[in-house]
């Protein structure tokens, strides 16, 4: 069995669904379960939808559910043309979906108030469109598919809007769901992103979820692959709209990918990772575009080379510096410190500490407020704002010969603050947000475009 996810690019339009039926159409021996996003463009959608119901903004909210209604009935038209009573069927079942999410709306529209788990219902609508219209896709072709709603076996906590998995009922969950709901059928097709509490109310696993509901599904039925089908050749050196020379990176392990993800690279929600790693289960990236590529293995880790990867970022980033002589020769000091972070719900990304002074390195847009007052209390506190984060990530990075000289060599700019992790697999540095573009490519250049460069 494999897991086969396609994201909202891969599904983005009528072309794309029909290339996708295609591709899965190649794998039908390796009992594929196909997970797919929303189309391009409308989980954003829907997210507007929802804020225009919170601020009575009918006119407006009705505009973009037409939009909405619009896009989803002509590619199933346009799709399914040669078939009508398939497409005739499926237009009604996408009219269905939309015009309950409109009464839904227009009711939250009224009230003005919007919980978090009525957003949840409303953002959705997007998998449950895409994957109602692949599924008639499917089916026209000749592929038996089995449509199973997702939230029957994708259960979370009750953080509606960022649901965390829990793990054991998804494992127990899963594997009956689809023996029961797939038997016969050639193709099971689920959604990714959303799921369900244990009392059945709406969740969603956060954006770019999806690839995250697919290798769960892949953890709980032992799947022996993962395919990750996107945009783009794999996973690369560099983000291509930062580095034209980025290339495409043959195979890197579990661990790197999961670092990469962490720190910027956009190609797989940070915590995909995870479940494969668990099963020993390889994750390929591949272009929907090029099907016949070989795009990214990421597999465990004694199967990777050593060395540099890719050159990751964060644009948008703050360093809190945090000074205080009571460090100096005094323990509890780091606990206390991490502990208003933790009970202020702050992520820290990097740390770095000397005598009487630690750095942190936050996510902007976080509401770090109280943590500055609390932290005030007991130490002088400093801010830079308008930072960047570039990290180089590899297996046994700091080993390798060289390293050094080619993330600093190449270094105009001032640096805030260096830090190293344990795992030796990331080294990132955090520079003004103006030099970031140009400290990438410099880095990159000396890693990647250097003759024997890795
Ligand atoms: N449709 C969701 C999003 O746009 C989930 C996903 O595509 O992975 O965030
Ligand atoms: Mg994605």
């Amino acid at each position: 069995m494999i897991v086969m996810k396609f994201g909202g690019t891969s599904v983005g339009g009528c072309e794309e669904m029909a290339r996708v039926v295609s591709i899965v159409q190649q794998k039908l021996d390796q009992r594929p379960v196909v997970v797919t996003s929303a189309m391009s463009g409308m989980t954003d959608l829907l997210y507007r939808i929802a804020d225009k119901a919170e601020q009575h903004d009918e006119t407006a909210m009705e505009e973009l559910l037409d939009k909405l209604r619009n896009h989803h009935v002509e590619v199933a038209e346009r799709l399914l043309e040669r078939n009508v009573d398939v497409m005739l069927q499926t237009t009604s079942r996408v009219n269905e979906i939309c015009d309950e999410l409109e009464a839904y709306t227009k009711a939250i529209c009224v009230l003005g108030e919007l919980s978090d788990r009525s957003k949840a219902l409303i953002i959705s609508n997007g998998e449950l469109l895409s994957s109602t219209i692949l599924a008639s896709a499917m089916q026209v072709a000749g592929i038996k598919t089995a449509w199973v709603d997702a939230r029957k076996m994708m259960i979370t906590n009750h953080y509606h809007l960022k649901g965390e998995p829990v793990i054991p009922e998804i494992e127990r969950r899963v594997p009956q769901v689809i023996a029961e709901e797939g038997n016969g059928a050639d193709v099971v097709l689920t959604q990714g992103f959303i799921s369900a509490d244990m009392d059945g109310e709406p969740t969603v696993l956060g954006r770019g979820g999806s690839d995250y509901s697919a290798s769960l599904i892949a953890m709980a039925l032992n799947a022996s692959a993962i395919e990750i089908w996107t945009d783009v050749d794999g996973v690369l050196t560099a983000d291509p709209n930062k580095v034209k020379t980025a290339k495409r990176l043959e195979r890197i392990s579990f661990e790197e990918a999961a670092e990469m993800a962490h720190f910027g690279a956009k190609v797989l929600h940070p915590l995909t990772i995870e479940p494969a790693i668990k099963k020993n289960i390889p994750i390929y990236v591949l272009n929907s575009r090029k099907p016949g590529s070989v795009g990214t293995s990421i597999l465990d880790h004694s199967d990777i080379p050593d060395g540099a990867k890719s050159i990751s970022y964060k644009e948008n980033i703050l360093v809190i510096n945090i000074f205080s002589t009571k460090m100096i020769n005094a323990s509890g000091f780091l606990g206390k410190v991490f502990d208003i972070f933790s009970v202020n719900k702050v992520s820290v990304d990097l740390i770095s500490t000397s005598e009487a002074n630690i750095s942190v390195t936050v996510d902007d847009g976080q509401d770090i407020g109280k943590v500055l007052e609390e932290l005030s209390e007991f130490a002088t506190i400093e801010v830079d704002k308008g930072k960047a984060q570039i990290s180089v990530v590899g297996q046994n990075l700091i080993n390798q010969p060289g390293v050094l000289d080619k993330i600093f060599a190449p270094l105009e700019e001032r640096i805030y603050m260096v830090s190293q992790g344990a795992s030796l697999i990331n080294l990132s540095i955090v520079v003004d947000k103006q030099a970031m573009d140009g400290t990438i490519k410099a880095i990159h250049n000396a890693f990647f475009e250097q003759e024997g460069a890795l």
